[in-house]
């Protein structure tokens, strides 16, 4: 399965590249107060670690727009300044080095504001995400429920895209936000047809991690098979290195990246002899703490499968690279479709790493 994604134009974020044929970037946004240097660079090294590649932080006053040059200095991925209200926090952001600005048009409302914002963004060739979100739509828009509410979403974003065009300025990402999942899926759908920017996808507020999880997946999920989407972010209320874990599992669900192999395992069930869960928990550990055994983005390992008994066992073992089909006590190994060997079952996450490790098509 291949997903024909849709042709945007690219934009640039510091050293990063959205849209066009690109990789979907994996974006997050640091919780701390951002005036807190010292925990704001800390977070946002964690989340470099973790995989996230564009990292936005809230800028609610200049002090907060002040401290980006520090914070600057100390993190390597693209920095983003997330502005409301006040346009004048955009321009202190953009002299501290911001790589990207986020606004929110429902909140800086003014032509003449917004203007300086674009002014400022253009002359340092930076670009402005136009972030549309269902939160704070002026009433009349507001109010309105279903299929007109995502009607009056789209025409709010055509606006302020036909502004931006007006004022010469097309650097821009667009993403326009609801915290329902229908309203989001089908005013990225809607609006896809009218442009060529690059889309920023999730889903709004999705909430704590399980529900978060959920509705960020069927949200993002559902417009990244229809090829919509140049980076992600997946809103939840938590750690926000959980959202650069799952953003990067729906994008490797999907096929359009890869990080590590998909391990394959049944649920088990009274057929099952040997301790499934606590082999997968263990093998899940040593592949995400041991990134030599895997290359991120292009593994030549994609699939490793880990079944409880023989039913199902065996044809889904011989389908991937590597694989193992338990009985009682042990197991048989697969690689690549072919009987390895017998393991035993206190041995396996041991052998299956030495057969990861040893892995040649
Ligand atoms: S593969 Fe075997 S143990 Fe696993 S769920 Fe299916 S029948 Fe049960």
């Amino acid at each position: 399965m291949e997903i024909k994604r849709r042709k945007t134009r690219i934009v640039k974020v510091g050293s990063v590249k959205i849209g066009g044929n690109n990789p979907i970037v994996i974006q997050s946004m640091a919780k701390t107060d951002t005036r807190n240097t010292t925990r704001t660079i800390s977070e946002i090294l964690k989340l470099e670690k973790s995989g996230c590649e564009i990292v936005r932080v809230a800028v609610k006053d200049l002090e907060s727009a002040r401290a980006l040059r520090a914070i600057k200095e100390r993190v390597s991925i693209p920095l983003v300044a997330d502005i409301h209200f006040d346009y004048r926090l955009a321009l202190e952001s953009l002299e501290s080095g911001a790589d990207k600005i986020r606004i929110n048009p429902g909140n800086i409302p003014k032509p003449v504001d917004l203007r300086q914002i674009i002014r400022a963004a253009g002359k340092r060739k930076i670009p402005i995400r136009i972030g549309i979100n269902s939160g704070s739509l002026p009433y009349h828009i507001a109010h309105l429920g279903g299929d007109k509410r995502v009607a009056g979403l789209v025409s709010f974003a055509r606006k302020y895209i036909n502004f931006f065009e007006k004022e010469k300025f097309r650097d821009i990402i667009i993403s326009i936000k609801s915290s329902s999942v229908y309203e989001t899926v089908r005013s990225y759908r809607k609006l896809a047809a009218f442009c060529d920017y690059p889309f920023h996808v999730g889903v709004t507020a999705a909430g704590p991690y399980n529900t978060g999880i959920v509705k960020s997946s069927i949200g993002a999920g559902a417009l990244l098979l229809d090829g919509i989407g140049d980076t992600i972010r997946v809103s939840l209320t938590g750690d926000p290195r959980d959202e650069v874990i799952a953003a990067k599992r729906i994008l490797q669900s999907l096929d359009l990246r890869r990080f590590d192999p998909d391990i394959i395992s049944c649920p088990t069930c009274g057929r099952c002899q040997v301790d499934l869960a606590g082999i997968v928990k263990q093998l899940e550990g040593a592949l995400s703490h041991n990134p030599s055994l895997v290359t991120r983005d292009g593994s030549r390992i994609t699939t490793i499968a880990v079944m409880g008994c023989e039913v199902n066992g065996p044809g889904e073992a011989r389908e991937a690279d590597v694989g193992v089909a338990f009985g009682r006590d042990s197991g048989t190994l697969f690689k690549k479709g072919k009987i390895v060997k017998r393991i035993k079952a206190k041995n396996a996450v041991r052998e299956l790493l030495k057969y990861i490790r040893d892995f040649k098509l």
